[in-house]
């Protein structure tokens, strides 16, 4: 079942990456597997599933040491400064980063541990109160930051639309996301200014932000069913 619904989920991405002259090998599946148990992650990756995606430090410090060492993982809670050092130890990708001091947490245990790490920007691209992220206009501010400050450059930008009940309504979100690393990357402040990663899309809007340029989808429900 696990690997019916990976398949529909590979099949959709394809589908919509054609439907926008894109190639689907431009787009990475994050399979998001919070809550999720050892057995089906491992289901998952038997099936050929190799990137995964957690909200939380205490979650993912359970269950990553007891997976294989071929799984990637991302990042893609809220993180804060005290766990930059398990965040470190445990991903390969934290897309999560919104403010100068978690970049720099993260930025002195990659050193310390030696550790090649990427980090994406989440941008509140909905201005919503009660979501983490930097606010758009303020995201160059950040980048130019983080490229003083820290060892990091960017490789790609993060956002979650408000939650609408028809995805239609994330597209303009998806759009003005693109638009703004396209911005910044004139300005050349991502790690690879010509190959932005933009992560954006869930469950229920990832054809749509995959038609609106996403590189990596987030997807949980529609591979795991229910929470
Ligand atoms: C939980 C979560 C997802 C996956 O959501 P689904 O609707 O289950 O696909 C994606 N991104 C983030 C940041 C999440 O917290």
């Amino acid at each position: 079942m696990l690997r019916d619904n990976l398949t529909r989920v590979l099949e959709t991405i394809e589908r919509a990456a054609r439907k926008s002259g894109r190639s689907a090998r431009e787009v990475d599946l994050v399979a998001v597997s919070k809550t999720v148990g050892l057995e089906r992650i491992r289901e998952a990756a038997h099936s050929g599933q190799i990137l995964f995606g957690e909200n939380y430090i205490k979650e993912a410090a359970d269950k990553i040491p007891q997976l294989p060492d071929t799984l990637t993982w991302h990042f893609i809670g809220h993180l804060q400064s005290n766990k930059a050092r398990q965040a470190v130890e445990l991903f390969d990708v934290i897309e999560t980063v919104d403010r100068l001091k978690v970049a720099k947490a993260l930025d002195t245990y990659a050193q310390a541990l030696n550790k090649q790490l990427a980090v994406l920007i989440q941008v509140n691209i909905g201005r919503e109160p009660q979501k983490s992220g930097v606010l758009p206009e303020e995201t160059e501010v950040l980048c130019r930051r983080l490229a003083d400050e820290t060892n990091f450059r960017p490789i790609g930008l993060m956002a979650m639309p408000p939650f609408a009940p028809d995805p239609e309504e994330s597209r303009p979100y998806f759009k003005e996301l693109r638009r703004l690393a396209q911005r910044l990357a004139r300005l050349n402040l991502f790690a690879d200014n010509a190959d932005v990663a933009l992560s954006m899309g869930m469950s229920n809007d990832y054809p749509i932000a995959i038609e609106e340029g996403a590189t990596l989808v987030r997807v949980g429900t529609a591979l795991f069913g229910e929470r």
